[in-house]
């Protein structure tokens, strides 16, 4: 039988906001698609004099609308101190890190709760430089971009139950665009069983935190059962080895000798700017999953790849003014999907400007059998990066075509292959195949299907 015994899992959990520039300075925040060093100035590298500018809006803004998905109360007009956090390294120019968290500082918001988890805090604090402790090099792009940090009380009872959360989190936060795309997470994982509790940092893979957890877990069992007391540590995750290590004894708050900073005035979150946030906020996925089966009548299979993406799901109900969408599910779930995967992009990217009524109009198209399905894949292709109306391209040469046109081409392709039509005469079913792929070929897929085979089936 297995054993029960104490467990508790809590997270930190920190992403970077999307915003265009950082925390306390004008630079571009594009530090992923920037050579090393090329977006910084004296405030994120931490020159002597420099002092920060007023916080980005932007980010202060991306914080609200965080806490209030996460169902967090939010510190509204009471002041909001930016702390200085004190800390030694290589990655910390300025020798501090600008956090409205710690010691003396009210969070920005706190007491949620997301998914069964309750949220002890959110806040809002700027990302240190990048060391490489190989090269000894420093790349400052990321210096000062803005970074929300979340923090959950220790309710986690397993590694499965952190990670699928995580999973939910990360989802319903793509919905408010409030995470930089492929910026990632980085999370702290508290974890106690029999004795003080640990804290595992840095860890920025899903796998490498249950692989983390897991071996954590097993670890301070072992070390129960020898009699050895857990202290409160500090531990680094050696994915190598698969492991963890200690970095250091746990600092408590006081190491960090937090003191507000004097270059930045204290900030408030008015009840104005909370209230115009909230209305920005569009549905979380749960409810759009909901509406797409209970109002648009579309099946879970298909509602599920839908609510992956927000734009796609936005897409579909704007699709649902003028189209029964749950019967043209498959032009949104297979065929735009097809394109905008084979382009790489997706609805969301600069430059991607695809219209539901564009596809609309092509729908009713097919189904008033004006234009072939194949055709309307095809023209499908040339909808990104930017959708058209079909209908104005109806007059040129896309319409599907008539009975007298389809013949034509069906004695062209009959004419050219003479060989492969003498086998389809004496029998041989593939031939029609090809036949049938001739003449679509040759019409550039405006024959109807169905109509050629009965041309042929009549020679
Ligand atoms: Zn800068």
């Amino acid at each position: 039988m297995e054993k029960t015994f104490p467990l508790k899992i809590g997270l930190e959990i920190h992403g970077y906001l999307d915003t265009k520039e950082k925390l306390f300075c004008m630079c571009k925040t594009d530090f992923l698609n920037s050579e090393a060093n090329s977006v910084v100035c004296p405030i994120c590298t931490g020159q002597p004099g420099s002092k920060p500018m007023l916080p980005n809006k932007v980010a202060m803004d991306k914080v609200i609308e965080i806490a209030l998905v996460l169902g967090c109360k939010i510190n509204h007009d009471k002041n909001l101190v930016f702390q200085r956090k004190h800390y030694d390294w290589a990655d910390n120019p300025k020798g501090y890190q600008t956090t409205i968290s710690g010691a003396y500082s009210l969070p920005c918001a706190e007491n949620g709760k997301f998914d069964g988890i309750r949220i002890t805090e959110c806040h809002l604090e700027e990302d240190p430089a990048q060391w490489n402790p190989e090269t000894g090099g420093i790349n400052y792009n990321r210096s000062g971009l803005p970074l929300v940090e979340i923090v959950t009380e220790p309710d986690f009872r397993t590694a499965e139950q952190v990670v699928s959360w995580l999973k939910n989190l990360v989802h319903s936060l793509s919905y408010i665009h409030a995470l930089r795309k492929n910026g990632g997470i980085k999370c702290d994982v508290n974890i106690s069983t029999y004795g003080d509790r640990v804290e595992i940092k840095n860890l920025n893979s899903l796998e490498k935190i249950s692989k983390a957890i897991e071996y954590e877990i097993a670890r301070q069992l072992e070390n129960h059962e020898k009699g050895i007391v857990q202290a409160r540590e500090t531990l680094a995750f050696d994915e190598a080895k698969g492991k963890t290590i200690k970095m250091r004894e746990k600092e408590s708050g006081a190491d960090y000798r937090f003191i507000p900073d004097p270059d930045l005035p204290p900030m408030k979150l008015d009840e104005k700017q909370i209230n115009a946030v909230k209305k920005t906020l569009p549905e979380m996925p749960s409810e759009k999953l909901d509406k797409l089966i209970k109002k648009y009548k579309v099946d879970k299979a298909n509602a599920d790849i839908l609510i992956k993406n927000l734009e796609l799901v936005d897409f579909a109900e704007e699709l649902g003014k003028s189209t029964d969408v749950a019967k043209s599910i498959s032009w949104i779930t297979i065929e735009l999907l097809r394109v905008l995967n084979y382009n790489k992009k997706s609805l969301d990217d600069e430059g991607v400007e695809i219209k539901p009524a564009h596809l609309a109009e092509l729908i009713s198209f097919v189904d008033k059998g004006e234009i072939t399905v194949l055709k309307a894949k095809q023209i499908m292709n040339e909808f990104v990066p930017k959708s058209f109306s079909v209908k104005e391209k109806m007059a040129g040469s896309i319409g599907k075509l008539s009975e007298e046109d389809t013949k034509k081409f069906v004695e062209q392709a009959i004419s050219e292959n003479k060989k492969v039509f003498e086998e389809y005469k004496s029998g041989k079913k593939e031939s029609l195949n090809f036949l049938i792929g001739c003449v679509m070929k040759l019409s550039n897929r405006r024959a109807d299907f169905a109509k050629v085979r009965e041309i042929f089936e009549g020679r």
